[in-house]
Parts: C-alpha cells; structure tokens; sequence
C-alpha cells in the first residue's frame, strides 16, 4: 500500500517538484539525430494518457499472441480503475487499484522513474556541493551492427567502462549516472544510447573526448555533451529512459519475447565516485522519501487542492475515462471549477 500510494502521485510541479514537466531547457541541446526517436512533439495530458492506454492494450494483445496470458492479464488489470483525488481542475493524487510492474507498463515506468528522480535529486545536489562540479548530459551512441538488443547493450556499457578507466576521463569527470535507451533502425538494426549525466570538474575540448569514445568503441566517435542548466529537468529527461526504453508502438510480437528474455538487464546506474557517494548518503535518501510520503498521503478528500485551495473530492473513474478526464480540466476555462459525479 505504501508503495502504490507513494508512486502513484501525479501532481504536476508545484506539489511535486522533481516530477515537472519541463523540459524548455534539456529540449534544446540535443542533436535531433540523436534523440528524436522518442522526443516527439509536446502533448497534452489527456493525449499522453490515451497514449498510454494504446501502449498498453498493444503489449497485452502481443502477450496473448505469445501465450503469455498471465502478463497480459496483469497489463490489463493495471491501473484500470483509478481513485483520483481532485478539485475539479487539478489532479493532487490518482491512486490505482492495481500495478502490474512490467518493465515495459507505461504506467509502472512513470512511477519508477518518479521514483528515481525523487532519490537521485538529493544526493546529486549534495554531491555537487561537496565537489565543486557542474553536471553535464552526455549522449554516446555507437554504430548499428547485427545484434540482438542485450548484445548491443552490453557493447555499448562495455565501451563506457572503459571510457571512465581512462586517464582523460578520470581528469575531468568525477562520476555520475547512466541509463540506456533503445531504438531500431530502418532496417531493424539495434541503435543504443548511453545517456549519462557526467559530473565534470573543468572544461575540456569536446573533439578530445570524441578521440577518447572513438578510441574505445573502435569505430564511432558521435556523442554529444551541454550542460544541465537545471537539475531537476535534466534528471528528469535522463530517467525517463528508464520508464520508456524503447517505441513500443512499432513493437512486434518477436521484440516482445527478446525483451522477456532480457529480465535483468539493468537501464539505470551510477558510476565513478558518485557511486560510493549514494552508498554514504542512504540514511538522508530515506528522509527525502518519507518527506514524499507524507506530502501525499496527507492530501484527502476535503482537503484544500495544492495549487488553488479549492476543496479535493474523489473521483472514481476506469481507465478509458481517465483520458476524458483530462481533456474536460483542458478545456475548463481557468477559474471555473466543474464537478463530475459518477
Ligand atoms: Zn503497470
Ligand atoms: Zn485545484
């Protein structure tokens, strides 16, 4: 219970401030070849949410072509039906009857990811304070070769160790985090990136650490490195690999059962210093856990609404209508409250 009601909090960033939806600053400075695979376009909630639903509906009919009926079922049962805490025009809190925590569940990954940001954050802003370094996004990617998915992760996480064994690393990077993201090619071929956020001590030439990835991959030297001018935002667009590794809509039943297969495949890590650092900061970790439990679990019916003082009620609504949800607060003109009783 205190999982689900912990992680299921979808407030938007003034009652939960490491779940915003910014992304202004981290949108700009990535390459467009690099990421645009699953940036997209900006989209409303109520179009995430419908999204989301469509994502989830496409696993289970692919886990029933499989004959995995037991996941199916579980997808089918996540989050379909939803108590949402509201005031009519903001959303403090959606608890749902059910998590399916399958890696690839939308749903569950929003709140894993969540979940990271609000452990990370912390600990990252410590550990900047202790170290007088500035955190940078680093993309490194790798060329498409024949390969199944866990052959190009382990190629991928294999060159990067090596990358913070060497000399120059070890000069200007004082650890950090990495998470993996996957997508496929037009012609099917597996393309991983490594997605790292690097603690780095000074400037250095960026053509110098291209020399570096070049030399440790052998054949590809494309990466790409700005600064994160906001923590917060920065961590949130390098998690959310985490909650959505891979376009699941171009998903077929074969990609499905490749990624059953790779069951313990970690997508999150810290490395270099930062790492031993997390291991010394886990009793303040639990503090800023259980600051986010209570800030939640305080929120109930007939409690003042965080963002406009207007009283909570509890909505029950299916899965199907949460979407409808959504769009009825997008299109209520600010400032008129509109009960929905069902
Ligand atoms: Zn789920
Ligand atoms: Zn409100």
């Amino acid at each position: 219970m205190r999982q689900a009601t912990l992680a299921t909090v979808l407030t938007d960033s003034r009652c939960l401030p490491v779940a915003s939806e910014s992304k202004s600053a981290s949108q700009t400075y990535l390459d467009k070849r690099v990421t645009k695979s699953q940036r997209g376009t900006k989209r409303t909630r109520s179009q995430r949410a419908r999204e989301r639903l469509q994502t989830k509906e496409h696993l289970a009919g692919l886990a029933r072509e499989l004959h995995e009926g037991e996941l199916a079922d579980k997808l089918d049962r996540c989050h379909s039906r939803l108590s949402v805490l509201t005031c009519g025009r903001h959303i403090a809190r959606i608890i749902p009857n059910f998590t399916c925590e399958f890696r690839l569940c939308p749903d569950c990954g929003r709140r894993r990811s969540r979940k990271l940001q609000t452990k990370y954050l912390p600990m990252m802003k410590s550990f900047m304070l202790h170290n007088k370094v500035t955190p940078v996004h680093l993309v490194l990617t790798q060329t498409h070769r024949k390969e199944t998915r866990k052959e190009s992760a382990a190629r991928i996480r294999n060159s990067f160790t090596k990358l913070t064994r060497r000399s120059f690393w070890k000069q200007y990077f004082k650890g950090g985090t990495w998470s993996l993201e996957f997508t496929k090619d037009k012609n099917g071929l597996h393309h991983t990136h490594l997605h790292v956020i690097g603690f780095r001590r000074k400037f250095f030439d960026i053509e110098l650490l291209r020399d570096e990835w070049l030399a440790v991959t052998g054949d590809s030297h494309v990466l790409h490195l700005k600064p994160i001018l906001d923590l917060a935002a920065g961590l949130q667009e390098v998690v959310k690999y985490v909650s959505k590794p891979l376009d699941i809509r171009r998903f077929g039943a074969a990609d499905l059962k490749e990624f059953l297969g790779l069951k313990n495949m970690r997508m999150f890590g810290t490395f270099g210093e930062f790492r031993d650092f997390c291991k010394g900061f886990e009793p303040s970790d639990d503090d800023a856990m259980s600051e986010l439990e209570t800030l939640s679990r305080d929120l109930v019916e007939g409690c003042a609404c965080p963002q406009c003082s207007a009283p909570l009620f509890d909505l029950r609504l299916s899965k199907s209508e949460l979407p409808q949800f959504y769009e009825q607060i997008e299109s209520s003109p600010p400032g008129k409250v509109r009960r929905s009783s069902h």
